[in-house]
């Protein structure tokens, strides 16, 4: 008997299983030296009795190299670098002669080598965000081992379509435009709330009714008037939501947390302009503190990259014990590669019947409390808006409400506390005051990056 189609169904996004991929082990990688250019110019004009110049560029925007490119080798500045095919991405270093692509800079050079039997990779497939490299050895113990693991049948199908089976190692090297850990420069919001036609206890009551109590932009302004007296439309309170999350961002995004090294993320849906999409959120596990929620269209590796860098670039120094606890989906996996490609190393626990409702072991199920409960605060909170500038506020809804989690929202398994606690926000007698707190020291905080 098939399932009766109700509203809440309609209401739900489809829960759509990820896609099924296995992901091998990660290969060995084989990156080549690296030279310093200095010592290498140094060495040039010892050798020669005169410096090495820099390359004399005529004025052909087909020659250009863009400023900031250095040499992944050696590290040499733009200004010895050769552009090699007419401006379409390749590249000759002057200094240690190596060539490399704009799209690929670091691993250009680099080998693979199955993990199984040492042997180096064959790139058999080039897509546009990855190519595909497979061990083509036939006496792999890998590729030995899911022979035999075959039934008769299945080798039966195998004889006659080989391609139908994955039997040999594969690895994925991405191509993403994405360096891990590259510095960013501070972005300082174009808003300036002092010019906002609101008191800032206004201000602060709009943010508790909106972010704390989950209610919507109109009943927040229905909450406002009744309550409160104040005459505000909904599109105002959703005016002021977006611009307390310009000025709130760069505080949550680079406070100096202290964090533990043990780190637990999932994906959940938000509905941004009618469709949903997925919010990829990564937290401290111990600490319960929100390090990364990114909204993205796709469910997709980069998506997952982009997250666990969120949290590595929150970190002093990477511990030698980095671990990463994710539910089954594959591209975390990927993203783990991709980072190995980068000489980042950390470890994936994928643990099943963490997001779901499968039982999980005594170890993980801390994990899964706290996911479930930032996503049971989540949901309850977040009330999709419509209209004129719906995607910025989901955005900036998911910014406030990371605020509220890390900094405002007492958390019971951490007997009552705030996960991060301000000591100038404790003090305070109420909500509302807290808000206008935190955005004026995220405004001081501002300042701060800007001198
Ligand atoms: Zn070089
Ligand atoms: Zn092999």
């Amino acid at each position: 008997m098939g399932k009766s189609l109700n509203r809440k169904d309609l209401d739900e996004p489809v829960q759509k299983p990820y896609r099924k991929l296995q992901v091998d082990d990660l290969p060995i990688i084989d990156v080549p030296e690296t030279l310093d250019y200095r010592k290498l110019l140094a060495d040039y004009e010892a050798q020669h009795g005169r410096p090495l110049r820099p390359i004399q560029r005529r004025a052909n925007a087909k020659h250009r190299v863009p400023d900031s490119l250095t040499c992944p080798r050696c590290q040499a500045p733009s200004s010895y670098l050769y552009a090699n095919n007419g401006g379409k991405g390749q590249y000759q270093c002057k200094v240690c002669q190596c060539r490399f692509n704009h799209r690929n800079r670091f691993t250009k050079q680099a080998v693979f080598r199955c993990p199984h039997c040492k042997k180096t990779l064959e790139k058999i497939k080039e897509r546009k965000e990855y190519h595909i490299y497979k061990c083509k050895n036939n006496d792999c113990p890998f590729y030995q081992a899911n022979l035999r693991r075959m039934t008769k049948k299945e080798r039966q199908q195998f004889q006659q379509d080989p391609q139908a089976f994955k039997v040999r190692y594969l690895f994925r090297e991405f191509l993403f435009d994405f360096l891990p850990l590259a510095s960013s420069s501070p972005i300082q919001p174009k808003v300036d709330l002092s010019r906002l036609a609101a008191s800032p206890h206004v201000l602060g009551l709009v943010l508790t009714y909106y972010v704390n109590f989950g209610m919507s932009s109109r009943e927040t302004a229905a909450a406002m008037k009744d309550i409160h007296g104040v005459s505000i439309s909904h599109q105002t309170v959703l005016n002021y939501a977006n611009s307390a999350a310009l000025w709130i961002k760069p505080f949550v995004d680079r406070f100096p947390y202290e964090l533990s090294g043990s780190f637990c993320g999932d994906e959940t849906y938000i509905r941004v302009k009618g469709r949903w999409h997925y919010l990829f959120f990564m937290f401290d596990a111990v600490k319960k503190i929100v390090l990364s929620y990114r909204v993205s269209p796709k469910r997709d590796t980069l998506s997952a990259i982009q997250a666990i860098d969120d949290v590595l670039r929150k970190l002093p120094s990477l511990p030698d014990d980095l671990s990463f606890v994710v539910d089954g989906n594959p591209i975390y996996r990927l993203a783990q590669h991709f980072f190995a490609q980068h000489g980042i190393s950390f470890d994936v626990r994928q643990v099943i019947g963490l997001t779901n409702e499968d039982p999980v072991s005594e170890e993980f199920r801390p994990l899964k409390q706290i996911i479930e409960r930032f996503n049971r605060t989540f949901k309850g909170n977040y009330r999709p808006t419509h209209g004129f500038g719906a995607e910025e506020g989901s955005v900036s809804f998911v910014t406030l409400f990371v605020a509220y989690f890390n900094f405002l929202r007492p958390h019971s398994a951490l007997e009552g506390r705030v996960p991060v606690v301000i000591p100038e926000l404790a003090d305070l007698p109420h909500m509302p005051a807290r808000w206008t707190k935190l955005i004026a020291m995220a405004q001081a905080f501002l300042q701060q990056e800007a001198a």
